[in-house]
């Protein structure tokens, strides 16, 4: 995977094109959308690694947009930080019940803002730590190994991505254009039939250890991890 993509949600010119410009200095791929729809449109192509609402958008403000990605079981997971002219204490927990994980008060310094998002996308990410663990199968992020009851279960570099993927979003199913985005990059053209060419090659690698069910196909969806095994 590449740098984190940041989702900006802005519809002030100025304060769009500032978030732009700072955010995408500190590394961070940076998509910036003036409203609550297109933020949505935008979602239903790809995932980013977190996502940076405006409170007071036309339309659709910032906290109905924020429940909805909550409600949205392929944006549930990601990060969100409200950024919002607003101090107030009342605000703030209406956002937080919103699903809102931080929150940053207009007029903001670029320099928190990300060390906000920096700490919120460490916090996303290490939040399994570096072994990611399901029923009897142990994946190693660091060392780039695949276990299963102490034999080690060879995995081709994107086989390992995709399991990954899976295992640190148990509980979320990916369609097949978000695989691709989070597994392949969004720069690759990739037909959407080489995911499952590739689930099937994760899963035939898993078969002699019985676990070529973990990986489940949602219909009309795409995959997701097999809810029956849970999550150790
Ligand atoms: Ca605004």
């Amino acid at each position: 995977m590449t740098s984190h993509h940041v989702l900006v949600v802005e519809d002030e010119q100025e304060i769009r094109e500032l978030l732009q410009y700072s955010i995408g200095r500190s590394g961070y791929a940076v998509t910036v959308v003036p409203d609550a729809e297109s933020a949505l449109d935008q979602l239903k192509n790809e995932a980013p690694d977190l996502i940076l609402i405006d409170w007071m958008l036309p339309r659709m403000n910032g906290i109905e947009l924020a429940r909805r990605i909550r409600h949205d079981q392929y944006t549930k997971d990601i990060p969100l930080i409200m950024l919002t002219a607003r101090g107030e204490e009342v605000d703030k927990l209406k956002s937080f019940d919103a699903g809102v994980d931080d929150y940053v008060t207009k007029p903001f310094s670029p320099r928190e803002l990300n060390a906000r998002i920096r700490a919120l996308l460490r916090r996303s990410g290490d939040a399994e730590g570096r072994q990611l663990l399901v029923g009897n199968l142990t994946l190693d992020t660091v060392a780039h190994s695949v276990c299963v009851n102490g034999s080690n279960v060879h995995l081709r570099p994107t086989e390992f991505r995709l399991l990954e993927l899976f295992l640190r979003h148990p509980k979320r199913a990916f369609s097949r254009s978000q695989l691709l985005d989070l597994v392949w990059g969004r720069s690759v053209y990739v037909d959407k039939r080489t995911v499952d060419v590739h689930v099937l090659r994760l899963r035939k690698a898993l078969h002699e250890y019985e676990l070529d069910t973990l990986v489940q196909t949602v219909h009309g969806v795409g995959y997701r991890l097999n809810p029956t095994f849970g999550s150790a």
